[in-house]
């Protein structure tokens, strides 16, 4: 039995600002930056909101945005911003991501988000945070990379922005962890601040020897205190997920997923030239095709599940992705050319 797919809606996105360092656990994995005029990028956001609005697909949901970074100029996030109202998201209509950003001095960083606070109405800015100092540092590819987004939290409070802060636990950030709350406490908000492992995707399927086990979820530092997991996510070892979810991976419904749109230098024109129906049909087609090449969830549990893994993962899907990448381990064949990572 293989994979069927509930299309929810489509992800619009254009690879057009590059990331100043390289996470280690990035999932995005590979980048290939393009060169696509944002004018253009928007011209086509705009016509899937029309769409939407004149077929009458209210639930239809849209996604837009330039990755993968916010190194942009303040013009582009200011129409950003605009876009995802019109789009009806409040989620990424006033907020910036610090991660991939330029070095720039103190003075320079309070210009820069002034400005972003004055012209597109910024009000957040979100950093994530891989221990402190050099652990952090190592994590993100970059010297001074703790230090630069700790100065740039502070000027962000001082001119009245908002500061969020995830902080990845895994098992090299949890010796300095304590370090990292004091620090950051130095900072003259109140952030909001929540609990994050890394991602199975991207380059972050290279680092399962990161990942707590149970017994660390259950004695994490007294430092953490309150301090609650991302929202949406809950911390189960890959046997627990299984003890409690068995029942609906069997059930093998249908991958609720949106469609990927990517725009680049090479298809732009072409896009411009076809109707919304025909990009979601053709997109549809090509996932559901795609789709149709992975093997069932239950046939996953049944042969790639590992009942005695006690390490922790914080959705189902990641668990997943786990187990199809046992899966192509186990059938190298066509599958590992043809789909590679799964998508959505
Ligand atoms: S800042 Fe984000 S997108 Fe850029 S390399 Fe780091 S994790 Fe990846």
């Amino acid at each position: 039995m293989t994979r069927a797919i509930d299309v929810q809606g489509i992800r619009i996105f254009a690879k057009t600002a590059p990331c100043a360092h390289s996470c280690r656990y990035c999932l995005v994995g590979q980048k290939k930056i393009v060169d696509v005029a944002f004018p253009r990028f928007v011209a086509i956001v705009e016509r899937f909101i029309e769409w939407r609005s004149e077929s009458g697909l209210s639930n239809f949901s849209i996604l837009a945005g330039v990755e993968d970074s916010y190194e942009f100029s303040v013009e582009i996030l200011k129409a950003l911003f605009e876009l995802q109202s019109k789009i009806g998201r409040n989620e990424g209509s006033d907020g910036i991501k610090l991660g991939g950003l330029k070095w720039r001095s103190e003075s320079d960083m309070r210009t820069w988000l002034t400005e972003r606070r004055d012209m597109a109405n910024l009000k957040i800015v979100h950093a994530s945070l891989a221990g402190c100092g050099s652990t952090h540092d190592r994590w993100n590819g970059r010297e001074g990379d703790f230090e630069f987004l700790f100065q740039t939290m502070r000027t962000a409070a001082e001119i009245g922005l908002r500061v969020h802060q995830r902080l990845f636990v895994v098992r090299s950030t949890l010796p300095v962890l304590a370090d990292l709350i004091d620090k950051l406490d130095e900072i003259p908000v109140k952030a909001l601040r929540y609990l994050s492992t890394f991602v199975y995707q991207g380059l972050a399927t290279r680092l399962e020897e990161e990942r707590i086990t149970e017994a660390m979820r259950d004695q994490l530092p007294a430092c953490l205190g309150e301090i609650s997991m991302r929202a949406g996510t809950q911390w189960l070892s890959e046997r627990e997920w299984i003890g409690e979810y068995k029942d609906k991976i069997d059930a093998d419904k249908p991958r609720k997923l949106r469609l990927d749109l990517e725009i680049t230098d090479a298809n732009i024109d072409q896009l411009e030239h076809m109707s919304c129906e025909e990009i979601v049909a053709g997109l549809t087609s090509k996932t559901a095709k795609t789709y149709a090449m992975f093997p069932s969830r239950s046939k996953l549990l049944k042969e790639c599940a590992d009942r005695s893994n006690r390490l922790i993962y914080a959705s189902l899907r990641e668990l997943e992705h786990k187990w199809f990448d046992r899966y192509l381990i186990k059938n190298p064949s066509h599958l590992a050319k043809d789909v590679g990572h799964f998508a959505a």
